[in-house]
Parts: structure tokens; C-alpha cells; sequence
């Protein structure tokens, strides 16, 4: 392999920053000389995998190795520490992708999962390893108390770093939605404020001048409100920034022996200090990935507001434009013909108004969850047939073959479900004006049904795919507004095959295709 090999140099840098933050964790304090509440490496590992990939793992496993190797560990202990460092980032890296995390914490989910999957499950395993390992294998630990009081070390440690350090990197690294008003001066005059308000006061808490009188004395609330203040006000970089400051002045106050929380011994007064950073840092990630949600579902809604009145514009202008030159001509007997050629136009008109209200009132419906379902059994092969007829003039050209036979009736809402197979076929033809094929499969799977559409369209990127069945999304480029649409069908038909008890996916490439696929439970009149 060579020097210059990206992945080689990625390694080294990793492997670096984890060696030297560990160091630097373990020479502050350790307890038992090996668990440091003052731990980076953790965070670190958790956003390089994210942002690079797993592939990194083995800078984890000789980081953590050469450190504990170095600190004096045995070479089955270090190797053994190695392994659950490397785990540790691994495991987290598995359950946050396993439930969706979004890095930019654009929704609650991604926070609660950070602070739950990520910062206090994952780093059991390495705390847990690391106290057997140091137990067994290097017997640096002896009592029952000192391993619990490493083991405590090691995962507040841990968790800190996860909590902390690694949003701190994510927001440096991953674009974020928020585009604050960065260029107004009164924007910038509170940013500064906000930096040189956090400074004085954390030094008034923790620092050498006042630090001993505030000893004793519960003055650490004055902190967390500038943790409010930069998430209400700012972005989630600002935010860590803010938490990075007055941990940082915090344990610098600490390791002098100054502040609210020094009360014992440095490594418990360290302890102190985490429990505070962490439950501050668990409510910022949380407000702000919620106000994030809000904040992204707001725009999506005046962008809603602003298509659909363009929508509805539309077809009522051209009415009214008929309905002008059918006033205009009505004097005219000779007129009578051209008088006929104008209703089927009308038609068109109305039946586009007609679905754009009945898309309405399905999304207020599902808002005040009173969409109602009349299930009963019927061949849904027939109803995919049926369906594909009915709106071939919409199909633009497009071909659709069916394979695959279903081989039972099913239970469910006839007309609701042609109304996803109407939603799928559509967009397949919408958004692939290029390809003329479109194939739908019937099969059964197992105990449910499935029905898949597949285009060779434009197909979307992974980021979009996870949000086309939110409510008001439509991706965002160029070409929208080539392709007109509200971004709520695919949510409809999301909430009526969920509500079926079964699942809707997508599969796709961009720029080769998609294949939208939606299962229902096979035939079983009781327990629907
Ligand atoms: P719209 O009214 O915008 O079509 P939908 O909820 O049906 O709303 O779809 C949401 C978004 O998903 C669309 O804006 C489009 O970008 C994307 N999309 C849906 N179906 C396809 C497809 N077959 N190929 C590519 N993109 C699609």
C-alpha cells in the first residue's frame, strides 16, 4: 500500500489524533491509572467512522492498543482494550444506522439516539472489557471498589466524549439545513455576545478569582442558559462550541482546584463536572434537533402553501378563460361545434381541481386522524389491471407490463390502495420522461402480498430516499419545478399502507431508476 494512499493517510491521522487525545486524557487524570473521565478518543472514533466509514477501524484498534501498551498494561490486556475501544465505536456506529441517525440532527430521533444508542449503551462494552481486562489480565485494579469506580470512570468518560466531542465534529463537518442570518450586524453583535458573556461567566464559576469564593456554592446554574441561548439563537456548531468552552474552562477551573465542583478527589470532581456537561449537552442536542424538525417542517409548509395555490390557480384560470369564450360565442349559432370542443377541456380542468381538493382533505383527514378505511376481499391483480386503464391518458406514453399473480384476495380498502397503485404508476411515468417502461410485479411473500413499480427514470440519491414519504417533501433541485406535484402523495400513501399493517419502500439509482414497492397482509378478516 502506498504512503499517499487516501485511506492509508486517513488511518495515520486517526491514528494519531486517537493516540495523543488519549494521552493527553490519561496524563490529566486516570482512575487506576487507565480510565481518564477526560477522554476524546471515544468521540473521535464515533464521528470519523460516521463521516469516513467503518473502514477506519483499525486506527481505533492500534490507537487504543499502543496507548493502554504504553500506560503499562499487559500485552493481553492492551490487546483486549484494543479490541473493545474498536468494538465500542463499532457497536454505536451499527445501532445509529440501524435506526436511522442523521448526523445533521435534523429530527428528535437523531438526538435521543446519540444520547441513548451512542454515548451510555455503546461505551459499555468498552468500559466493560477494559475493567475485566484490566482485572484479569494486568491486575492494576484489585478491590470491588476500585472496579467500580473504574468502571465508572471509563463509561462517564466515554459517554462524555460521545455526547460532546463527537456532535462537536459532525457539526463542523455536515451541512446543516439552518442558514441563519449570519450577515445582519445585530445577528453578529449577539454571536459575540453570546461568546464573551459564556467566557466571563464560566470564569467567574470556575476560575481562579472567583473560583474559590463560588466553592461551595451552587452558582453553576448561571452556565446552562448560554447553552439555551446559542440553541435557540444559533446553530448546532455554535451550540458545541458553546458546551466546548465551558468545558474546557470548566475542567481547566477543576484541575486548579477551583469552582462549584471541587469537593473531593480530582477524579471525583470530574465526575461532577461530566454529569453536569452531559445532562446540559443531552437538553441542547435534544431542543435543538427539535427545533431543527420544526424549523425544516415550517418551510416545507410555506413551500406546500405556495404550490398548492399555484396548483389550484391554474386549472381555475383556464376555466375561467373557457368559460369566457363560451360567453363570448354564445350569440353566435354558428359557434355551437367549437361551443362542444370546449367541454371536454373543462372536464380536464375540473377533474385536476377535483384531485388536488380530494389531496387536501386527505392530509387534513390524516392530520385529524379520521381517514377512515371500508376493507373488504378483492383480487388485487383485477384492481392493477383496473388502475393501469383508468389512468393510461395520464401515463404519458409510458408502457406498463404486469407480471407475477397474487394468489389469494386480499383485505383492505379497494379504493384506497388504487389510490397508492395510482400514486406509484404516476410518478413512475412523472419522473422518468426519458424511459417509456414501466413493470409491475405481483407476488406473494411469505404472509404478505406485494406489489412493486419500477421505473427507469431519474431515480433518487439515499439522503432523499429516507424522506420522500415525509409529509410536504419534494426534492429539492432544478428540475422541480419541471415537474409540477405537491409532495404529499407519496405521505398518503405511506399512512394508508401503514395503517394496512404493512410496509411501503423504495429502492433506487439515481439516474438509472426507482422501484417503489408496497406489501399488505395476506387475507385475514378478523384480526384487520
Ligand atoms: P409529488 O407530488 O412531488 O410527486 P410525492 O409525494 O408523490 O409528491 O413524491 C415526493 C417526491 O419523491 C417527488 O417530489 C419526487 O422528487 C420523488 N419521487 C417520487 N417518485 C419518484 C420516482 N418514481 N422517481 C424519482 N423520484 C420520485
Amino acid at each position: 500500500m502506498k504512503i499517499s494512499n487516501p485511506y492509508f493517510i486517513k488511518l495515520l491521522v486517526l491514528f494519531l489524533v486517537y493516540f495523543l487525545t488519549g494521552k493527553f486524557g490519561l496524563s490529566v487524570n486516570a482512575v487506576s491509572g487507565f480510565a481518564s473521565l477526560i477522554w476524546f478518543p471515544t468521540g473521535i472514533a464515533l464521528a470519523s467512522l460516521l463521516i469516513f466509514g467503518v473502514r477506519l477501524w483499525p486506527a481505533i484498534f492500534l490507537g487504543a492498543f499502543t496507548i493502554n501498551f504504553l500506560q503499562g498494561a499487559t500485552l493481553p490486556a492492551s490487546l483486549a482494550i484494543g479490541m473493545g475501544n474498536t468494538l465500542e465505536a463499532l457497536a454505536g456506529i451499527y445501532l445509529l444506522r440501524k435506526f436511522g441517525f442523521d448526523p445533521a440532527f435534523r429530527k428528535l430521533n437523531d438526538a435521543l439516539l446519540l444520547i441513548f444508542m451512542g454515548a451510555m449503551l455503546s461505551t459499555l462494552i468498552s468500559a466493560s472489557i477494559g475493567i475485566f481486562s484490566l482485572y484479569y489480565f494486568s491486575g492494576v485494579i484489585s478491590s470491588s471498589q476500585e472496579v467500580i469506580n473504574t468502571f465508572f470512570a471509563w463509561w462517564v468518560g466515554d459517554m462524555l466524549s460521545d455526547l460532546v466531542i463527537t456532535p462537536l465534529i459532525l457539526a463542523y463537518a455536515i451541512r446543516n439545513n439552518f442558514k441563519p442570518n449570519r450577515f445582519k450586524p445585530a445577528k453578529i453583535f449577539e454571536l459575540f455576545a453570546l461568546y464573551a458573556l459564556t467566557v466571563i461567566t464560566s470564569l467567574i464559576v470556575f476560575g481562579r478569582e472567583f473560583g474559590i469564593i463560588s466553592r461551595n456554592m451552587p452558582i453553576a446554574y448561571l452556565v446552562p442558559p448560554f447553552i439555551i441561548w446559542a440553541v435557540l439563537s444559533f446553530s448546532l456548531r455554535n451550540v458545541m462550541n458553546i458546551v466546548a468552552l465551558i468545558s474546557g474552562i470548566a475542567i481547566w477551573g477543576i484541575l486548579n482546584g477551583n469552582g462549584p465542583f471541587v469537593v473531593g478527589p480530582l477524579w471525583q470532581n470530574l465526575l461532577i463536572l461530566q454529569g453536569f456537561i452531559g445532562v446540559w449537552t443531552a437538553v441542547a442536542l435534544i431542543l435543538a434537533s427539535i427545533i431543527a424538525e420544526r424549523r425544516e417542517l415550517e418551510e416545507r409548509k410555506d413551500d406546500f402553501i405556495s404550490l398548492a395555490s399555484h396548483e389550484l390557480k391554474t386549472p381555475v384560470t383556464s376555466l375561467k378563460l373557457y368559460a369566457q369564450l363560451l360567453q363570448k360565442d354564445s350569440n353566435k349559432p354558428k359557434s355551437r361545434r367549437s361551443q362542444i370542443n370546449l367541454f371536454p377541456k373543462f372536464n380536464t380542468q375540473i377533474d385536476k381541481l377535483d384531485l388536488l381538493v380530494s389531496d387536501l382533505l386527505d392530509i387534513s383527514k390524516i392530520n385529524l386522524n379520521r381517514l377512515e378505511f371500508r376493507k373488504e376481499n378483492f383480487d388485487l391483480n383485477e384492481l392493477v389491471k383496473e388502475t393501469v386503464k383508468i389512468i393510461k391518458p395520464e401515463l404519458k406514453g409510458h408502457q406498463v407490463q404486469i407480471s407475477g399473480r397474487i394468489k389469494n384476495d386480499v383485505f383492505a380498502d379497494r379504493f384506497r390502495i388504487g389510490q397508492v397503485i395510482t400514486n406509484l404508476l404516476t410518478n413512475a411515468a412523472k419522473y422518468s420522461p426519458d424511459a417509456k417502461q414501466i413493470r409491475v410485479t405481483l407476488k406473494d411473500v411469505k404472509n404478505f402480498v406485494s406489489v412493486s413499480v419500477k421505473d427507469h427514470g431519474m431515480g433518487i440519491n439515499l439522503d432523499q430516499q429516507k424522506k420522500i414519504f415525509e409529509r410536504f417533501y419534494r426534492v429539492r433541485d432544478n428540475i422541480e419545478s419541471t415537474f409540477p406535484g405537491l409532495g404529499i402523495g407519496l405521505y398518503v400513501s405511506a399512512v394508508i399502507v401503514k395503517k394496512h399493517n404493512g410496509d411501503i419502500t423504495v429502492v433506487s439509482t439515481p439516474g438509472k431508476g426507482s422501484t417503489f414497492s408496497f406489501t399488505l397482509p395476506k387475507k385475514s378478516g378478523k384480526d384487520l
